[in-house]
């Protein structure tokens, strides 16, 4: 897979892809990321990337020229051939549409992504119109430039290539993960550090010591009963997600022991409260 990523600020993403598994699946080839200085693709003595808006206003938009210019210089297929390609033009903004674990596995299934990455007031809206295949936002905030939201997007694409972790487990049954547990996780072997989220947050981890500065780890985790692991770790990520994400529950199949589950929570909730 290929990441290009067109920027006033290349020497931003020197930190981010060099470490970790970013780096692992840099260095093994399973990915390569093309950092392009947008003034590269200039014709003055100033290098300007920016101009004035119309129509008056605060601030400064980036003139479509150079980015037209960097785009044509990847050699992509025509945008109507981009999706049978397997190539994608991005346009990081924060009017975009929510990257979320679904767009990140979408893009972990193309071969080829382009990511723009706006500065100032954004972008001349006709690059949006002209080149770009979406428009993704990190989160309801205004950063100030795309970088930071175009290295969130190729850490969470990259982890989600085949090879890119040490379990390819780890990546499917996680927070958000849509897969639920697998069915040999619910039979009578261990269970997997990585129980099926199916949609759920992920349950709290722990690792030794037992007892840290008086804190124990929770009594079901310590004492090898599989199956007391399993309720606990549902218990727990159905109790985690109902606490912080709530909105997630309605979007899941829940099972009938899961509906109990939630039913005994809520009525501790009101109990304490
Ligand atoms: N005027 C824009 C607005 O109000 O929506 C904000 C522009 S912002 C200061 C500059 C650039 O940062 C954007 O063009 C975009 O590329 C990037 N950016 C800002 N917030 C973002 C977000 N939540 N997700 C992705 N990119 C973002």
């Amino acid at each position: 897979m290929r990441f290009d990523i067109i920027t006033i600020f290349p020497g931003l993403f020197t930190g981010p892809f060099d470490y970790g598994i970013l780096k692992r699946a840099r260095t093994t080839g399973l990915v390569e990321i093309g950092l392009h200085d947008l003034r590269d693709f200039t014709h003055d003595r100033h290098r300007t990337v920016d101009d004035r808006p119309f129509g008056g206003g605060e601030g400064m938009v980036l003139k479509p020229q150079p980015i037209y210019d960097a785009v044509q210089s990847l050699d992509l297929a025509p945008k109507a051939e981009r999706q049978r390609k397997k190539e994608t033009v991005i346009l990081l903004s924060a009017q975009g549409q929510p990257f979320t674990q679904q767009v990140a596995q979408e893009l972990a299934a193309t071969e080829r992504v382009v990511i723009l990455c706006g500065r100032y007031e954004g972008v001349d809206e006709r690059v949006n119109e002209m080149l770009c295949d979406r428009e993704l936002s990190i989160g309801d905030y205004v950063l100030s430039g795309g970088e930071l939201a175009a290295a969130v997007i190729v850490d969470a694409v990259v982890r989600l290539l085949p090879g890119a972790l040490g379990n390819p487990d780890s990546s499917r049954y996680e927070s958000f993960g849509a897969e639920d547990s697998p069915a040999d996780d619910k039979g009578d072997g261990p269970p997997r550090s990585t129980y099926g989220s199916g949609g759920l947050l992920d349950y709290p981890h722990y690792t030794r010591p037992a007892d840290f500065m008086g804190m124990l780890v929770p009594e079901a985790l310590a004492g090898g009963d599989h199956e007391a692991v399993r309720r606990w770790r549902r218990r727990m990520a159905l109790e985690k997600t109902l606490r912080n994400r709530p909105d997630l529950l309605e979007k899941i199949d829940l099972a009938d022991e899961d509906r109990e589950i939630l039913e005994e929570l809520r009525e501790q909730g009101e109990t304490e409260s």
